[in-house]
């Protein structure tokens, strides 16, 4: 093996917190700051890892581990989802928090980057649980959390009414009711029309643009998406409303694939709570299989690590966005890129979610409610913004996607880290 492709191997064999590191380094060289300043946002500033003792139902108790990071909050208060999965670790956690800073600067929201998880698996647990997981959590982290410090959201098999519950704890420790304490909310809650949808509605106003770059007509593009929960089921749906083949999809089970296109309302249908539809089928394909399918756009709305270098070669699509967080390694980005794909990262691609989170907060803050039509106004105008100054920061730099989206992402960051002379 040459000593690239072994450097390749290794890079590729990073986790994703080492990961984000070398680009967050390499975009800070790149905008002018030196070795501090790296030193300063390669890592959260605060990570509070938590016991969480539950009574289960069978009279047994459980103690889980939760983490809440906070990257960086010179620019305002940190924002950031909640993970509930047997896979979390605290190095996803703390990359997720960066990855969060960075979306949040892509959108110029006021926000830094935060992020939670709990080491568990929601679908081996019952509603009343889930509940007590849920209340612990946030009896646990009450201190570090707030509408002015740092406000939580849905992220991976956690929902509305987790949030629900969330917010009417610490409303109850508070002892005052504190609806921007937490995004994601029910409506009658406080929550935003809009938000369930919001990231696929971001997804599909980049692929609108992307379309346009590579002169592609939404109109019969074909169209394939990998996972089909919350982000990958409403894709499928607006891609489907705006003329597109989805010729592909897939669940953690397999994939399906029709040439002539899939009935998506049928498997919308027929999903599942979890975002499974394919077990119904005989005739699957494989997730593999479904990546590299001919299409014009290919869309990873799952899980992380699915394109690498392994398979970036085979990948036909023309345009490839992040619905996912961390999707693609570095080494498939600059295969991707090398070979004319337009790949679109997640810090932009799935930034949908929390623009409205943060509209939903704004909603709170003032107690007055926008129209859905007023959401989704406001996310086109500042989506679109985005994706063109991440698209010519990549042209002008001759870089890739990825790395200018992270430029323009850590920019105001840095701006106000000096401003308020910690560097
Ligand atoms: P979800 O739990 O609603 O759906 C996940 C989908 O992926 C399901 O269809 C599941 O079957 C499928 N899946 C799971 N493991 C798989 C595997 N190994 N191979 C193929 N498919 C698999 O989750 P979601 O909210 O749609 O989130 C999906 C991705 O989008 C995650 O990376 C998440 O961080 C990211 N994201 C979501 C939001 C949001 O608002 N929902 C916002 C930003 C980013």
């Amino acid at each position: 093996m040459s000593n690239q492709s072994n450097s390749s191997q290794h890079e590729e064999n990073l986790n994703v917190l080492t990961q984000t590191q070398l680009v967050i380094r390499d975009a800070l060289t790149k905008l002018g700051y030196g070795d501090e300043m790296y030193e300063l946002l390669k890592e959260p500033l605060r990570v509070l890892t938590v016991r969480i003792p539950v009574r289960m139902d069978d009279g047994t108790t459980k103690v889980f581990t939760g983490y809440r990071a906070q990257h960086n909050d010179a620019v305002g208060p940190t924002k950031g989802g909640i993970r509930f999965h047997p896979n979390v670790t605290e190095d996803e956690v703390k990359a997720l928090a960066i990855w969060m800073s960075l979306k949040c600067g892509i959108a110029q929201l006021p926000y830094g980057g935060g992020k939670g998880g709990i080491i568990c698996d929601p679908r081996e647990m019952s509603f009343r649980e889930l509940e007590r997981l849920s209340r612990g959590y946030v009896r646990a982290i009450s201190q570090l959390v707030g509408p002015a410090k740092d406000i939580p959201a849905p992220d991976v098999f956690t929902n509305s009414q987790i949030m629900a519950w969330m917010m009417d704890e610490y409303s109850r420790i508070r002892e005052y009711d504190s609806p921007g304490f937490i995004t994601g909310k029910p409506i009658v809650l406080g929550g935003s029309l809009g938000r369930d949808s919001a990231t696929a509605r971001g997804v599909t106003i980049v692929i609108q643009e992307a379309s346009k770059v590579k002169g592609i007509d939404l109109k019969d593009a074909r169209v394939v998406i990998q996972g089909f929960g919350n982000a990958g089921g409403y894709l499928a749906k607006f891609m489907h409303d705006a003329g597109a083949k989805v010729v592909g999809i897939s669940d953690a089970y397999g994939g399906l694939y029709d040439p002539e296109g899939l009935d998506i309302d049928y498997l919308l249908d027929r999903r599942d709570s979890f975002g499974t539809v394919t077990k119904l089928f005989k005739q699957t394909i494989s997730n593999q299989e479904l990546l590299e399918l001919e299409c014009d756009i290919l869309v990873p709305a799952a899980i992380e690590n699915q394109i690498t270098s392994k398979n970036a070669h085979q990948i036909k699509a023309k345009i490839v966005v992040e619905a996912a967080n961390g999707p693609t390694t570095l080494e498939a980005t600059k295969i991707l890129t090398e070979r004319g794909i337009l790949l679109v990262p997640d810090v932009l691609g799935n930034a949908g979610g929390v623009i409205v989170s943060y509209f939903e907060w704004v909603q709170n803050n003032e107690g007055l409610y926008w129209s859905e039509e007023e959401v989704d106004r406001r996310l086109k105008e500042i989506l679109i913004k985005a994706f063109h100054t991440v698209n010519d920061t990549a042209q002008v730099r001759k870089i890739d996607m990825r790395l200018a989206a992270y430029m323009v992402g850590v920019r105001r960051m840095a701006e106000a880290v000096q401003l308020r002379g910690w560097i």
